[in-house]
């Protein structure tokens, strides 16, 4: 993550990839072909894929053509790192392996450009909704998880399938309000780690922020989401940090 060759951490979330929209695919893909062979290492914070149902799915044509493009994007020198997102937190170990990553916990801090970072998805920070909290606690505990994963891989596809139909349904009737995060939980998350920057994804709501937090100015960085004609990151260097794309 130095960036004392001069080159770039680059830094992007909320891709949701899916065979469904194969046009984002194609965007992302040209990107880790491309303008992210130029930086020194490229963080994927959280909800990569629309859903990930377990690592026995790496053989589905879909997920392969993006994990060898990670791959390679990898074998070409670039630090890769993800962090699971709400709709990705069953990539596991052998997701990693294969596209050459290292996983990284939800939070964790990390020397960016010179400056102590706290990473983050940006779900926990959601805490306005206290059912989606709720239901966060329930799925990302180990005995959720391997219940889960013990289950045949189409059986796995079927219920996220309806989850995913329930979470639409759900955010149609949520108020927008709720599912930002919340200016306590941003200040509880950068008092307890003792940093005074934070980059997120997850709402979708790409910009800069600033929280006084204990008289300190804090800066929160929140990554915008991928379409299919929209798709960019953040790029920190020493120099300075700025949104792309
Ligand atoms: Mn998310």
């Amino acid at each position: 993550m130095s960036s004392s060759n001069g080159k770039s951490a680059l830094f992007i979330s909320d891709i949701h990839l899916s065979p469904h929209e194969p046009a984002t695919a194609e965007r992302l893909l040209a990107f880790l072909g491309g303008p992210a062979r130029t930086a020194a290492s490229l963080t994927i914070l959280g909800d990569l894929f629309d859903y990930w149902v377990g690592d026995d799915d790496l053989d589905d044509p879909f997920n392969a053509r993006i994990v060898a493009a990670l791959r390679a994007l990898a074998d070409a020198g670039v630090v890769l790192s993800f962090m699971a997102g709400n709709r990705d937190f069953l990539i596991g170990d052998d997701f990693a392996v294969a596209a050459g990553l290292e996983l990284l916990t939800d939070p964790c801090i990390r020397d960016i450009a010179g400056t102590p970072t706290l990473l983050t998805h940006g779900d926990l920070l959601c805490t306005d909704d206290a059912d989606y909290q709720h239901f966060r606690r329930q799925v990302r505990g180990p005995a959720w998880r391997s219940q889960f994963l013990a289950k045949p891989l189409g059986v796995r596809k079927a219920e996220i399938a309806a989850l995913r139909a329930r979470s639409e349904r759900e955010k149609k009737i949520k108020p927008l309000s709720i599912m930002d995060v919340n200016a306590g939980a941003v200040a509880a998350m950068l008092r307890q780690h003792r940093v005074r920057t934070l980059i997120h994804g997850h709402t979708h709501r790409q910009g800069q922020h600033s929280h006084m937090v204990d008289g300190q100015a804090c800066a929160r960085w929140v990554l915008g989401d991928w379409g299919i004609s929209r798709g960019g990151g953040l790029v920190c260097t020493s120099a300075g940090w700025h949104f792309v794309g």
